[in-house]
């Protein structure tokens, strides 16, 4: 199923969970039992993530989102990068999607990764909605959607700079956005203002990352550039060495964003689940009824 389906039904929030493959050096299998767990939660899809620059490979990713859609029975979603990537091997990513039947993709840039001279075939994701729009064969079988930034993505001039590329990047095709993580929902509201008078009109989830355990804060604040409202940074000073009280403070906090989220209207929440179902089962339990 196509995903942009799952947002005409104007009474449902749909929720949605975000995976990702194992290291190279870790057999593929490792994470089946996990990605079984969390299908068994019935969200509405699960996307699976491509390893930065290609790290990791498409084909694990490729494997994994056909095992969630064809074993687990959840609609599934593969992400690809291209910045890092020729146009054949964009070509050859979406023909083994085609070939396993895997008809949504997120399209994404990617980041530049140090050493490495990046492709000049795609510049930005519009690049790839672009590509996969033109190609009849792609357009008639897949479904994109977009990443998105309520904080503004690191490398944009300004707010009004990036909101004005997303709209480049819908126009080009994407028929959903999933937004980066953040811990403040107001900073969402201004992005979903901004976007509104944009003229973006493409349904946007919120990207969820409950945040449990301490290592996690650092590498995931850095990572994504969100910013830690008061009330988060005293959660995380009170129960720092903590780790049962963090992770149970860190799940109550995503739950209360996400009420707040559907209180206010949002399209969709994207959990960032850190392939962790016990995580991901205490905030679906919490919100199920919700959506
Ligand atoms: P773009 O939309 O291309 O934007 C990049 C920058 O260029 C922005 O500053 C934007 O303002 C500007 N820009 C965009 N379009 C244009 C244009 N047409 N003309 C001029 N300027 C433009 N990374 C991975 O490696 N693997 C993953 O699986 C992955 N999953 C992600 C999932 C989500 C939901 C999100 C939000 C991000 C994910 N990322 C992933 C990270 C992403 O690859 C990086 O954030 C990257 O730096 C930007 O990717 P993008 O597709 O948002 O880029």
């Amino acid at each position: 199923m196509k995903i942009a389906n799952l947002f005409k039904d104007n009474e449902k929030t749909v929720f949605s969970f975000e995976v990702f493959p194992p290291k190279k050096d870790s057999p593929i299998e490792s994470v089946y039992s996990k990605m079984e767990e969390l299908c068994a939660l019935k969200p509405d899809f699960i996307s699976v993530t491509y390893g930065a620059g290609g790290t990791v490979g498409h084909s694990r990713t490729c494997e994994i989102a056909s095992k969630i859609k064809y074993d687990f029975g959840v609609e599934s979603v593969a992400h690809l990068t291209c910045v890092n990537s020729t146009k054949a091997d964009i070509d050859s990513n979406l023909a083994d999607l085609k070939a396993n039947g895997i008809e949504n993709i997120l399209a994404l840039r990617g980041d530049y990764v140090e050493g490495a001279e990046p492709k000049h075939d795609f510049r930005y994701a519009s690049d790839l909605c672009e590509y996969i729009e033109r190609v009849d064969e792609y357009r008639e079988f897949f479904d994109i959607g977009g990443g998105c930034y309520p904080e503004v993505h690191g490398e944009a001039e300004n707010e009004i700079e990036d909101i004005l590329n997303l709209k480049k990047k819908v126009d080009a095709g994407a028929s959903h956005l999933i937004s980066q993580l953040f811990f403040d929902n107001n900073v969402y509201y201004r992005f979903i203002e901004r976007a509104k008078i944009a003229r973006i009109d493409v349904p946007i989830e919120a990207g969820i990352m409950p945040i449990t355990n301490k290592n996690q804060i650092t590498r995931m604040v850095s990572m994504s550039g969100a910013s830690l409202p008061a009330k988060f940074s005293k959660i995380l000073q009170k129960y720092e060495n903590k780790p049962e009280a963090l992770r149970d403070a860190g799940i109550a906090y995503a739950i209360e964003q996400i009420i707040d989220l559907i209180a206010n209207g949002v399209d969709g929440i994207h959990l960032y689940t850190m392939n962790n179902p016990y995580i991901a089962g205490k905030i679906t339990e919490a919100v199920a009824n919700l959506l």
